[in-house]
Protein backbone atom coordinates (compact mmCIF):
# COMPACT_ATOMS: atom_id res chain seq x y z
CA UNK A 1 0.00 0.00 0.00
CA UNK A 2 0.91 3.65 -0.30
CA UNK A 3 1.31 6.63 2.34
CA UNK A 4 -2.49 7.40 1.68
CA UNK A 5 -3.98 4.24 3.09
CA UNK A 6 -2.72 4.41 6.28
CA UNK A 7 -4.91 4.23 8.92
CA UNK A 8 -4.08 7.22 11.69
CA UNK A 9 -3.13 6.96 13.96
CA UNK A 10 0.11 4.78 13.13
CA UNK A 11 3.79 3.56 13.42
CA UNK A 12 6.03 3.21 10.49
CA UNK A 13 9.13 1.83 11.05
CA UNK A 14 11.54 2.61 7.88
CA UNK A 15 13.39 -0.59 7.05
CA UNK A 16 15.93 1.32 4.89
CA UNK A 17 17.04 3.67 7.88
CA UNK A 18 16.90 1.36 10.01
CA UNK A 19 19.51 -1.06 8.10
CA UNK A 20 21.92 1.84 7.40
CA UNK A 21 21.98 2.59 10.98
CA UNK A 22 22.57 -1.29 11.33
CA UNK A 23 25.54 -1.10 8.72
CA UNK A 24 27.12 1.65 10.76
CA UNK A 25 26.94 -0.01 13.98
CA UNK A 26 28.47 -3.49 11.68
CA UNK A 27 31.25 -1.23 10.70
CA UNK A 28 32.27 -0.24 13.86
CA UNK A 29 32.28 -3.71 15.20
CA UNK A 30 34.33 -4.97 12.16
CA UNK A 31 36.84 -2.40 12.34
CA UNK A 32 37.19 -3.52 16.52
CA UNK A 33 35.98 -6.88 16.77
CA UNK A 34 33.68 -6.14 19.48
CA UNK A 35 30.28 -7.25 19.83
CA UNK A 36 26.89 -5.31 19.87
CA UNK A 37 23.54 -6.31 21.28
CA UNK A 38 19.85 -4.40 20.49
CA UNK A 39 18.69 -2.77 24.31
CA UNK A 40 14.84 -4.32 23.33
CA UNK A 41 13.45 -1.95 25.96
CA UNK A 42 13.94 0.55 23.03
CA UNK A 43 12.64 -1.50 20.31
CA UNK A 44 11.35 -4.93 20.36
CA UNK A 45 9.13 -4.67 17.15
CA UNK A 46 10.56 -8.34 16.37
CA UNK A 47 9.31 -7.86 12.86
CA UNK A 48 12.39 -6.53 12.04
CA UNK A 49 14.92 -9.03 14.37
CA UNK A 50 15.93 -10.67 11.68
CA UNK A 51 16.93 -7.98 9.63
CA UNK A 52 18.49 -6.88 12.98
CA UNK A 53 20.38 -10.32 13.39
CA UNK A 54 21.85 -10.05 10.00
CA UNK A 55 24.04 -7.15 11.69
CA UNK A 56 24.23 -7.50 15.26
CA UNK A 57 25.38 -10.26 17.81
CA UNK A 58 21.97 -10.35 19.47
CA UNK A 59 20.67 -8.54 22.33
CA UNK A 60 20.14 -7.66 25.54
CA UNK A 61 17.04 -7.65 27.89
CA UNK A 62 15.91 -5.94 31.13
CA UNK A 63 13.98 -9.28 32.42
CA UNK A 64 12.78 -12.39 31.37
CA UNK A 65 9.74 -11.38 28.67
CA UNK A 66 12.32 -9.78 26.75
CA UNK A 67 15.12 -12.25 27.32
CA UNK A 68 12.16 -14.90 25.95
CA UNK A 69 11.50 -12.08 23.06
CA UNK A 70 15.03 -12.61 22.21
CA UNK A 71 15.21 -16.48 22.09
CA UNK A 72 12.11 -16.86 19.82
CA UNK A 73 12.51 -14.38 17.65
CA UNK A 74 16.64 -13.89 17.12
CA UNK A 75 17.37 -17.47 17.64
CA UNK A 76 20.92 -18.86 17.78
CA UNK A 77 22.21 -15.12 18.99
CA UNK A 78 23.09 -14.11 22.01
CA UNK A 79 20.89 -13.53 24.81
CA UNK A 80 22.01 -11.15 27.70
CA UNK A 81 20.06 -10.28 30.91
CA UNK A 82 20.45 -7.48 33.76
CA UNK A 83 17.66 -6.56 36.36
CA UNK A 84 17.89 -4.42 39.17
CA UNK A 85 17.20 -7.60 40.85
CA UNK A 86 16.00 -10.73 39.77
CA UNK A 87 12.85 -12.90 41.02
CA UNK A 88 13.51 -16.76 41.98
CA UNK A 89 10.58 -18.01 39.85
CA UNK A 90 11.86 -16.81 37.03
CA UNK A 91 15.15 -17.93 37.57
CA UNK A 92 14.88 -21.25 35.99
CA UNK A 93 13.69 -20.12 32.85
CA UNK A 94 16.19 -17.24 32.29
CA UNK A 95 19.06 -19.73 33.25
CA UNK A 96 17.90 -21.84 30.41
CA UNK A 97 17.82 -19.34 27.34
CA UNK A 98 19.98 -16.88 28.14
CA UNK A 99 23.83 -16.85 28.00
CA UNK A 100 25.37 -13.77 29.82
CA UNK A 101 23.64 -12.37 32.87
CA UNK A 102 24.64 -9.65 34.78
CA UNK A 103 23.62 -8.60 38.50
CA UNK A 104 23.08 -4.97 40.01
CA UNK A 105 24.53 -5.82 43.68
CA UNK A 106 26.98 -8.38 45.92
CA UNK A 107 23.53 -9.54 47.15
CA UNK A 108 22.50 -10.90 43.92
CA UNK A 109 25.38 -11.98 42.70
CA UNK A 110 25.89 -14.11 46.36
CA UNK A 111 22.19 -15.67 45.57
CA UNK A 112 22.18 -16.85 41.90
CA UNK A 113 26.12 -16.39 40.80
CA UNK A 114 26.91 -19.95 41.55
CA UNK A 115 23.42 -21.25 40.01
CA UNK A 116 24.09 -19.16 36.84
CA UNK A 117 27.82 -20.23 36.09
CA UNK A 118 26.29 -24.04 36.86
CA UNK A 119 24.13 -23.82 33.97
CA UNK A 120 26.87 -22.69 32.07
CA UNK A 121 26.15 -18.63 31.78
CA UNK A 122 28.68 -16.04 31.31
CA UNK A 123 28.26 -13.53 34.08
CA UNK A 124 28.81 -10.04 35.25
CA UNK A 125 28.40 -7.39 37.85
CA UNK A 126 27.04 -4.12 36.95
CA UNK A 127 29.44 -1.28 38.75
CA UNK A 128 28.66 2.44 39.33
CA UNK A 129 31.72 4.34 38.00
CA UNK A 130 30.31 7.14 40.06
CA UNK A 131 30.92 9.75 37.21
CA UNK A 132 28.04 11.71 36.19
CA UNK A 133 28.06 12.80 32.63
CA UNK A 134 24.68 14.08 32.52
CA UNK A 135 23.41 17.52 32.35
CA UNK A 136 21.19 18.02 35.75
CA UNK A 137 18.27 18.56 34.05
CA UNK A 138 19.15 14.60 33.50
CA UNK A 139 18.81 13.54 36.69
CA UNK A 140 16.53 10.76 36.10
CA UNK A 141 18.41 9.42 33.65
CA UNK A 142 22.09 9.25 35.69
CA UNK A 143 22.42 5.86 37.14
CA UNK A 144 25.81 7.42 38.81
CA UNK A 145 23.35 10.53 40.84
CA UNK A 146 24.29 9.98 44.56
CA UNK A 147 21.95 7.54 46.27
CA UNK A 148 21.59 5.74 42.58
CA UNK A 149 20.15 2.14 43.31
CA UNK A 150 21.90 0.65 39.94
CA UNK A 151 25.45 -0.81 40.14
CA UNK A 152 28.51 -1.65 42.82
CA UNK A 153 30.51 1.42 43.98
CA UNK A 154 34.44 0.73 43.81
CA UNK A 155 34.24 0.57 48.23
CA UNK A 156 31.37 -1.75 47.72
CA UNK A 157 33.34 -4.04 45.40
CA UNK A 158 36.71 -4.30 46.79
CA UNK A 159 34.97 -4.30 50.46
CA UNK A 160 33.35 -7.89 49.28
CA UNK A 161 35.42 -9.61 46.85
CA UNK A 162 38.57 -8.85 49.91
CA UNK A 163 35.97 -10.89 52.09
CA UNK A 164 34.80 -13.55 49.69
CA UNK A 165 37.58 -14.17 47.06
CA UNK A 166 35.20 -17.24 45.68
CA UNK A 167 32.54 -13.77 44.42
CA UNK A 168 35.49 -12.33 42.06
CA UNK A 169 36.21 -16.02 40.75
CA UNK A 170 32.29 -15.90 39.41
CA UNK A 171 32.95 -12.96 37.24
CA UNK A 172 33.34 -13.01 33.72
CA UNK A 173 32.65 -9.56 33.21
CA UNK A 174 32.07 -6.10 33.85
CA UNK A 175 29.37 -3.46 33.14
CA UNK A 176 28.32 -0.24 33.73
CA UNK A 177 25.59 1.86 31.96
CA UNK A 178 26.03 5.48 32.65
CA UNK A 179 25.10 7.43 29.48
CA UNK A 180 21.67 8.43 27.90
CA UNK A 181 21.72 10.25 24.67
CA UNK A 182 25.78 10.94 24.55
CA UNK A 183 28.72 11.13 22.27
CA UNK A 184 31.69 9.42 22.53
CA UNK A 185 33.68 11.99 24.62
CA UNK A 186 31.55 11.09 27.67
CA UNK A 187 32.16 7.24 26.89
CA UNK A 188 35.76 8.27 26.67
CA UNK A 189 35.23 10.22 30.69
CA UNK A 190 33.73 7.39 32.22
CA UNK A 191 36.50 4.69 30.71
CA UNK A 192 38.89 7.00 32.24
CA UNK A 193 37.36 6.61 35.56
CA UNK A 194 36.52 3.17 35.34
CA UNK A 195 39.95 1.72 34.71
CA UNK A 196 41.08 3.94 37.10
CA UNK A 197 38.74 2.34 39.67
CA UNK A 198 38.88 -1.16 38.51
CA UNK A 199 42.41 -1.78 36.54
CA UNK A 200 43.34 -4.46 39.19
CA UNK A 201 40.67 -7.15 38.03
CA UNK A 202 40.78 -6.42 34.59
CA UNK A 203 42.84 -8.76 33.42
CA UNK A 204 40.99 -11.90 35.11
CA UNK A 205 38.33 -10.83 33.36
CA UNK A 206 36.47 -12.07 29.96
CA UNK A 207 34.58 -8.70 28.98
CA UNK A 208 33.27 -5.33 29.86
CA UNK A 209 30.16 -4.33 28.77
CA UNK A 210 29.96 -0.38 28.25
CA UNK A 211 26.47 -0.56 28.40
CA UNK A 212 23.82 1.77 26.29
CA UNK A 213 23.53 5.14 25.60
CA UNK A 214 25.67 5.68 22.66
CA UNK A 215 24.17 7.83 20.17
CA UNK A 216 26.33 5.88 17.49
CA UNK A 217 23.81 6.83 14.88
CA UNK A 218 23.40 10.12 15.30
CA UNK A 219 25.08 12.71 12.49
CA UNK A 220 27.87 14.61 15.05
CA UNK A 221 29.01 11.21 16.80
CA UNK A 222 32.40 10.77 17.16
CA UNK A 223 32.85 6.96 16.27
CA UNK A 224 36.94 6.96 16.06
CA UNK A 225 36.93 7.98 19.67
CA UNK A 226 34.45 5.07 20.43
CA UNK A 227 36.95 3.27 18.01
CA UNK A 228 39.57 4.40 20.48
CA UNK A 229 37.75 3.54 23.50
CA UNK A 230 37.05 0.22 22.58
CA UNK A 231 40.65 -0.74 21.28
CA UNK A 232 41.84 0.13 24.70
CA UNK A 233 39.85 -2.42 26.25
CA UNK A 234 40.33 -5.12 23.93
CA UNK A 235 44.14 -4.04 23.01
CA UNK A 236 44.80 -3.33 26.18
CA UNK A 237 42.99 -5.88 28.99
CA UNK A 238 42.37 -9.05 26.44
CA UNK A 239 38.94 -8.23 26.73
CA UNK A 240 36.01 -8.29 24.29
CA UNK A 241 34.07 -5.35 24.33
CA UNK A 242 30.01 -5.41 24.26
CA UNK A 243 28.01 -2.54 23.60
CA UNK A 244 24.24 -2.31 24.21
CA UNK A 245 22.95 1.02 22.51
CA UNK A 246 19.21 0.74 21.90
CA UNK A 247 17.86 4.08 20.86
CA UNK A 248 21.15 3.95 18.17
CA UNK A 249 19.52 1.26 16.40
CA UNK A 250 16.45 2.49 15.62
CA UNK A 251 17.41 6.19 15.76
CA UNK A 252 15.46 7.99 12.76
CA UNK A 253 14.11 4.61 11.44
CA UNK A 254 10.45 5.54 12.45
CA UNK A 255 7.57 8.06 12.20
CA UNK A 256 4.18 8.58 13.86
CA UNK A 257 1.48 9.51 11.46
CA UNK A 258 -1.70 10.88 12.74
CA UNK A 259 -3.93 13.09 11.22
CA UNK A 260 -5.41 16.63 11.82
CA UNK A 261 -9.01 16.22 14.00
CA UNK A 262 -9.90 19.73 14.81
CA UNK A 263 -8.23 23.57 14.48
CA UNK A 264 -9.64 25.58 17.14
CA UNK A 265 -9.07 29.39 17.36
CA UNK A 266 -8.70 31.16 20.41
CA UNK A 267 -8.78 35.07 21.15
CA UNK A 268 -5.70 36.10 22.34
CA UNK A 269 -4.00 32.88 22.46
CA UNK A 270 -2.15 30.18 19.71
CA UNK A 271 -4.25 28.57 17.39
CA UNK A 272 -4.49 25.00 18.36
CA UNK A 273 -4.75 21.23 16.03
CA UNK A 274 -6.26 18.38 17.83
CA UNK A 275 -4.46 14.96 16.44
CA UNK A 276 -5.43 11.68 16.87
CA UNK A 277 -2.30 10.65 18.82
CA UNK A 278 -1.58 11.56 22.33
CA UNK A 279 1.87 12.33 23.53
CA UNK A 280 0.77 10.66 27.03
CA UNK A 281 -0.41 7.34 25.67
CA UNK A 282 1.95 6.97 21.91
CA UNK A 283 4.89 9.50 22.80
CA UNK A 284 5.69 9.33 26.42
CA UNK A 285 8.85 10.47 26.65
CA UNK A 286 7.62 13.81 24.73
CA UNK A 287 6.24 14.52 28.38
CA UNK A 288 9.03 12.33 30.43
CA UNK A 289 11.80 13.68 28.83
CA UNK A 290 10.16 16.03 27.99
CA UNK A 291 11.54 17.07 24.30
CA UNK A 292 9.89 18.22 21.34
CA UNK A 293 9.70 15.57 18.51
CA UNK A 294 10.64 16.61 15.28
CA UNK A 295 7.36 16.88 13.12
CA UNK A 296 8.15 16.53 8.95
CA UNK A 297 7.77 20.03 7.31
CA UNK A 298 7.58 22.15 10.18
CA UNK A 299 9.36 25.22 11.80
CA UNK A 300 9.46 26.40 15.31
CA UNK A 301 6.59 28.12 16.50
CA UNK A 302 6.79 31.77 14.34
CA UNK A 303 9.25 30.70 12.05
CA UNK A 304 7.17 29.54 9.14
CA UNK A 305 3.96 31.53 8.66
CA UNK A 306 0.87 29.79 10.94
CA UNK A 307 1.77 28.17 14.34
CA UNK A 308 0.04 25.74 16.25
CA UNK A 309 -0.26 24.10 19.53
CA UNK A 310 -0.49 20.38 19.21
CA UNK A 311 -2.35 18.22 21.00
CA UNK A 312 -3.88 14.63 21.74
CA UNK A 313 -7.90 13.72 21.98
CA UNK A 314 -7.26 13.24 25.82
CA UNK A 315 -8.40 14.45 28.80
CA UNK A 316 -5.43 15.22 30.17
CA UNK A 317 -4.67 19.08 29.55
CA UNK A 318 -0.93 18.44 29.18
CA UNK A 319 -1.20 15.99 26.82
CA UNK A 320 0.84 18.82 24.17
CA UNK A 321 2.99 17.46 21.85
CA UNK A 322 4.11 20.87 21.41
CA UNK A 323 4.23 24.12 19.29
CA UNK A 324 4.97 23.91 15.67
CA UNK A 325 4.50 26.35 12.28
CA UNK A 326 3.58 25.41 8.83
CA UNK A 327 3.76 27.27 5.66
CA UNK A 328 0.00 26.47 4.66
CA UNK A 329 -3.13 26.79 7.25
CA UNK A 330 -3.50 23.50 9.27
CA UNK A 331 -6.71 21.31 7.53
CA UNK A 332 -9.12 18.82 9.14
CA UNK A 333 -8.66 15.47 8.25
CA UNK A 334 -4.77 16.53 6.76
CA UNK A 335 -1.97 14.20 7.94
CA UNK A 336 1.39 14.91 10.01
CA UNK A 337 4.27 13.26 10.11
CA UNK A 338 6.59 13.20 13.58
CA UNK A 339 10.06 11.76 13.10
CA UNK A 340 12.10 9.82 14.86
CA UNK A 341 9.69 8.19 16.66
CA UNK A 342 10.53 4.06 16.57
CA UNK A 343 12.60 4.15 20.02
CA UNK A 344 10.48 4.64 23.34
CA UNK A 345 7.41 5.18 21.51
CA UNK A 346 6.09 1.30 20.63
CA UNK A 347 7.55 -0.60 23.94
CA UNK A 348 5.71 2.46 26.07
CA UNK A 349 2.39 2.46 24.57
CA UNK A 350 -1.45 2.74 27.07
CA UNK A 351 -4.71 3.51 26.53
CA UNK A 352 -5.23 5.97 28.78
CA UNK A 353 -8.47 6.78 28.30
CA UNK A 354 -9.18 4.26 25.90
CA UNK A 355 -6.85 5.42 23.41
CA UNK A 356 -6.42 2.98 20.61
CA UNK A 357 -2.76 1.65 20.16
CA UNK A 358 -1.51 2.73 16.81
CA UNK A 359 -1.07 0.22 13.99
CA UNK A 360 2.30 -0.38 12.96
CA UNK A 361 3.49 -1.03 9.65
CA UNK A 362 7.07 -1.53 7.87
CA UNK A 363 8.03 1.00 5.22
CA UNK A 364 10.31 -0.27 2.26
CA UNK A 365 11.12 2.37 -0.21
CA UNK A 366 7.78 3.83 -0.63
CA UNK A 367 5.89 0.98 -0.29
CA UNK A 368 3.78 -0.41 2.86
CA UNK A 369 3.10 -3.00 4.92
CA UNK A 370 0.72 -3.41 7.96
CA UNK A 371 2.65 -5.28 11.11
CA UNK A 372 0.13 -5.32 13.32
CA UNK A 373 -2.85 -3.78 13.89
CA UNK A 374 -5.57 -3.23 17.16
CA UNK A 375 -8.77 -2.96 18.56
CA UNK A 376 -10.94 -2.70 21.45
CA UNK A 377 -9.79 -6.06 22.31
CA UNK A 378 -6.36 -4.80 23.04
CA UNK A 379 -7.82 -2.28 25.45
CA UNK A 380 -10.11 -4.37 27.29
CA UNK A 381 -7.93 -7.76 27.62
CA UNK A 382 -5.58 -6.10 30.17
CA UNK A 383 -7.89 -4.58 32.42
C1 LIG B 1 18.58 1.67 28.81
C2 LIG B 1 19.70 0.73 28.80
C3 LIG B 1 20.36 0.45 27.59
C4 LIG B 1 20.02 1.11 26.28
O1 LIG B 1 20.09 2.49 26.38
P1 LIG B 1 19.88 3.46 25.10
O2 LIG B 1 19.89 4.82 25.74
O3 LIG B 1 18.56 3.15 24.50
O4 LIG B 1 21.00 3.25 24.18
C5 LIG B 1 21.38 -0.48 27.64
N1 LIG B 1 21.74 -1.08 28.79
C6 LIG B 1 21.12 -0.83 29.97
C7 LIG B 1 21.56 -1.54 31.20
C8 LIG B 1 20.08 0.07 30.01
O5 LIG B 1 19.47 0.34 31.17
Amino acid sequence: MNAEQLHTPCYVIDRDRLEENLKVLRGVMDRTGCRILLAQKAFSCYAVYPLISQYLCGATASGLFEARLCHEEMPGRENHIFSPAFREEDMPEILSICDHIVFNSIRQLELYGKRAKEAGLQVGLRINPQISTQPAEHAIYDPCAKGSRLGVTLDEFRESVLSKLELLDLLDGLHFHTLCEQNSDDLETTLNGFEEQFSEWLPQMKWVNFGGGHHITRADYDIPRLERCINRMSQGYGLMVYLEPGEAIALNAGYLHTQVLEVQHHAGAMDIAIVDTSAACHMPDVLEMPYRPPLRDSGQPGEKAYTYRLGGPTCLSGDIIGEYSFDEPLKEGQTLIFEDMAIYSMVKNNTFNGMPLPSIYLKQGSDYTLIKSFSYADFKVRL
